[in-house]
């Protein structure tokens, strides 16, 4: 049933004096084609990328289960809310990559929830995190299995994956509205190639013999860039930072032209490390995790996007705000 806005309180009564009577004339039965249909997505870059696939397409709720403002989903705990909200979902659109162990158990509980992994057959790399376990056992079972870096959607090309992979997938799970979904997400997938040809272009350009990641969203970017990466500190990961991985990030890129890549969630800066470099270029760049104001959350991917190029772009050209490469 529809929520009705706005009339008066007789003009309600008389409408749900009608509605009962259908109803027990009818019986349960509910018209299908006038059902709302319900995506939820894990968290923010999937709620991007599912509102840009359901722009305009009438009688489709999308919701996101991670508060919009979580970011990263590496710490994040299943909240009672959250499982109520995905009781109600007819589709639940993941990123996948091990971004959403946190929902395992709960998944478990909900068999028939049908679900898309958008990272299903991309290339992923390993993530850089090495956690510390308190006993021996957990530490070995840790190491046994392979922990993959999720933040594919900051590769343009792999995010476009992900986009084909939910085009497809909704379009088979609510194939009423399949029509709509397919041109919205043709539109959206030609504008992140366009962003993925000036990645490539920006690569051709830029004269850095190495580079130093400071969160495993950064990875997937560098290689793209074609970057070779010869330090990698898992910052919002682990609390603490080692004095000796630092020295041995120095020892890497000594003498070595060298880009040094943040990710703003993260606002800590190793600006002594560039005094090892001959010649560096620091980009704090953004991983659209989180809204930002003045651009609707449909959005967010490609203005975040348009924002990173623009600052390697500027590497290329040498005029960076860390001096010349
Ligand atoms: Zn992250």
């Amino acid at each position: 049933m529809k929520k009705i806005y706005g009339g008066t309180a007789l003009l309600m009564a008389a409408i749900t004096a009608v509605s009962l009577g259908v109803t027990a004339f009818t019986g349960t039965y509910r018209d299908k084609a006038h059902e709302e249909f319900s995506i939820v997505a894990s968290f923010y870059p999937m709620y991007t990328a599912v509102l840009n696939l359901t722009e305009g397409v009438q009688d489709v709720r999308v919701s996101c289960l991670a508060q919009p403002q979580t970011g990263c989903l590496h710490d994040y705990q299943l909240s009672p809310d959250n499982m109520i909200t995905l009781q109600q979902a007819d589709l639940l659109v993941l990123n996948g990559a091990g971004a959403e162990s946190f929902l395992d158990q709960a998944l478990d509980q909900l068999p028939g929830l049908p679900t898309v992994d958008t990272s299903t057959g991309i290339s992923l790399l390993e993530s850089s995190s090495h956690h510390h376990h308190e006993t021996e056992e957990a530490q070995e079972e840790a190491e046994a299995e392979t922990i993959y870096n999720e933040h594919i959607w900051m590769s343009p090309a792999r995010y476009a994956a992900q986009v084909e992979k939910l085009m497809d997938q909704l379009c088979a799970a609510d194939p009423s509205r399949a029509e709509a979904y397919r041109a919205n997400g043709e539109k959206y997938l030609e504008t992140i190639r366009q962003r993925q040809v000036r990645l490539e272009t920006a690569a051709v350009s830029l004269p850095f013999e190495s580079c130093v990641i400071f969160h495993d969203s950064l990875a997937y970017l560098a290689e793209d860039l074609q970057l070779h990466v010869e330090g990698r500190v898992a910052m919002g990961e682990e609390s603490v930072v080692s004095a000796g991985e630092l020295e041995e990030i120095a020892d890497a890129i000594r003498g070595k032209r060298t880009l040094f890549l943040y990710d703003n969630q993260y606002p800590v800066a190793y600006t002594y490390l560039t005094g090892y470099a001959a010649g560096s270029y620091t980009a704090v760049l953004d991983a659209a995790v989180t809204p930002a104001e003045g651009t609707a959350d449909k959005d967010r991917w490609v203005q975040a996007m348009d924002y990173n190029l623009s600052l390697l772009e500027q590497a290329g050209a040498g005029s960076g705000p860390s001096g010349e490469p």
